[in-house]
């Protein structure tokens, strides 16, 4: 016989904001053990204001602010955009030369002639540049020019409003496990993971150890109990193919991701999962 309740609960669904693309995954949120989410985007807001800027010695800050921006013109990444928009000035983009975006590391370009780096630690570390261990709780984007270290500037983002609400419903409907993948440092994953309560939180991975870690707490869990991942499809789109339940944040989230997921969000916000679950749970009831 046809599930007319499922039908129903896509409907149901579709009505708050949530896409869900076949009666199956809905039915799979009824079974869930574990979620798993990305940061950025998912349950940060996305928007990287820039806090503070650290130039060494020999630079002052706004010279330090107008390299970074330079540096960062061609880049999409919301770091880069925070650093354009406090530059607020007119940057010539035909002095920008060789310009390479390393994934998980941030940005390598020539000005004119010189060769200018803004990224994390692991950036200059491939380069052997010294840098500045901060202790600064924010994303840090450190600043070399032909092998000079220029100084950093502390990048921040905020937690959604309704994070906090999101994960505390989610315990509340018996998921077990809240954990949180991200590329940013440990010290900004660690502030977030305390904010929220999540049991466990994975940080500094590059895109493919997102999906090795993925497939690490994939293992953990118990027969025929289901995992999903929410993420924004910023780097993250091969995850949300993989889960059992990949949901996307659908606002501000890539074409990739609303591609590669199961289920969208189409307001952003992340309590909307534990309304997709109640959503289940009622159809369920429904059906049998
Ligand atoms: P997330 O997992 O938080 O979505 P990403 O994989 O997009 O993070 O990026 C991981 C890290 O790589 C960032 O936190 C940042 O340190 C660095 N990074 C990536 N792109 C840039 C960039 N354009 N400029 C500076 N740093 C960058
Ligand atoms: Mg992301």
């Amino acid at each position: 016989s046809i599930p007319l309740g499922f039908f129903g609960g896509i409907g149901a669904a579709s009505r708050n904001g949530i896409l869900v693309k076949g009666s199956n995954f809905l039915e799979a949120l009824n079974d869930l053990q574990t979620i798993v989410f990305d940061k950025t985007g998912t349950l940060t807001k996305g928007e990287f204001n820039v806090v503070s800027i650290h130039p060494s010695s020999s630079y002052s800050e706004e010279e330090l602010l107008k390299t970074a921006a330079y540096a960062e013109k061609l880049s999409n990444h919301p770091i880069a955009q925070s650093i354009v928009k406090q530059f607020d000035d007119n940057i010539d983009d035909n002095i920008l030369h060789e310009y390479e975006e390393i994934v998980g590391h941030g940005i390598s370009v020539k000005l004119n002639t010189e060769h200018v780096l803004a990224g994390n630690e692991k950036l200059m570390n491939k380069f052997k540049i010294p840098f500045i261990q901060t202790t600064e709780v924010g994303t840090v984007v450190h600043i070399a020019k032909e092998n000079d270290y220029l100084g950093y500037l502390v990048i921040a983002d905020e937690l959604k409003v309704d994070s906090q609400k999101a994960i505390k419903s989610l315990k509340q409907l018996g998921i077990q496990k809240t954990v949180m993948l991200t590329g940013d440092a440990n010290k900004v994953a660690t502030s977030i993971a305390n904010k929220l309560q999540l049991d466990e939180t994975y940080a500094e991975l590059l895109p493919h150890q997102k999906v090795e870690k993925f497939e690490e707490i994939e293992k953990m869990n118990s027969n025929h109990a289901k995992i999903a991942f929410v993420g924004d499809g910023m780097n993250d789109a091969p995850v949300l193919a993989r889960a059992d339940v990949g949901i996307a944040m659908g606002g501000l989230g890539s074409d990739a991701a609303i591609e590669a997921a199961d289920i969208v969000i189409m307001t952003d916000e992340p309590s909307k999962i534990a309304d997709a679950i109640k959503i289940a749970k009622s159809t369920r009831r429904i059906v049998w």
